[in-house]
């Protein structure tokens, strides 16, 4: 690549927004790992989430643990996957975002294979299916066993992490600006100090409030792409509004939350 077209291309994306997304209980209706460890494991799995819910542990040894404790056969596990709802709006979102040639990650402590298949139901493909823009932790099925694996960091964070979404959003966000969040757990909490505009439910809702970290409450991502299509426009009308339409910038959280 000549030099000419590598400063062309950083030029081009230096103002452009880049969106990161949590899977479980965001893009699904339901946490996928919670409800194949209600379905499909031991019990004991319940103790492993207090442990980490407190912050004894990370979410990585969390969920080694937890999943060893599985026992399902993959008739059992493609049933339940198949099973879980999916935003109503997160296919169009997720088109909207593709036409606007908006980066769109999928950022998840979940499984590469579970998320995969709720994907494909949704019909998304390209980068996001073919694993480019999808970070996860990894699960195989042995017999009736779960082996999992945390592909993307080799070392533990200084969180514990499963996959640590706060650093790879520090990896892939230079040169974007504002760093799109959206999420609704516990998992989340490390993401959002890297970003500058949050879209929050549930407990990671509870978390930004509590320290008044600002954030965008949602339901559904019908709404989400309601405020992008506000905040960026289309390409035409983004040149008639004034240069800083809404005054967000790096570190400029927006505060519209309550
Ligand atoms: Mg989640
Ligand atoms: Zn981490």
């Amino acid at each position: 690549m000549s030099k000419h077209t590598t400063s062309t291309s950083a030029a081009r994306q230096a103002s452009k927004p880049i969106v990161f997304c949590d899977f479980d209980g965001t893009v699904t209706l339901a946490d996928v790992t919670d409800r194949i460890l209600e379905e499909l494991a031991d019990p004991s799995w319940r103790e492993l989430e207090a442990a980490w819910v407190s912050g004894m542990i990370g979410s990585r040894e969390c969920l080694e643990r937890q999943m060893a404790l599985v026992n399902a056969s993959s008739r059992q596990l493609n049933s339940l996957i198949d099973s879980i709802a999916i935003d109503p709006g997160f296919a169009s979102f997720y088109t909207h975002v593709e036409k606007r040639g908006l980066p769109f990650y999928i950022l998840s402590d979940g499984f590469d294979y579970v998320v995969r298949r709720i994907l494909r139901r949704v019909g998304a493909d390209g980068e996001l299916r073919n694993g480019k823009h999808l970070f996860t932790s990894a699960m195989r099925l042995e017999g009736n066993r779960v082996r999992v694996s945390f592909p993307h960091d080799a070392k533990v964070c200084e969180h514990g992490c499963a996959t640590c979404k706060a650093a790879i959003i520090r990896r892939l966000k230079r040169g974007h600006q504002p760093v799109i969040f959206v999420g609704d757990g516990l998992s989340d909490r490390f993401a959002v100090e890297e970003s500058d505009l949050i879209f929050a439910k549930k407990q990671l809702l509870s978390h930004c409030r509590k320290n008044k970290i600002a954030c965008l409450p949602f339901e559904t991502f019908g709404e989400i792409e309601a405020t992008l299509a506000e905040l960026f426009g289309t390409e035409a009308n983004r040149k008639q509004k004034s240069s800083k339409p809404l005054g967000i910038g790096t570190h400029t959280r927006v505060s519209f939350a309550d």
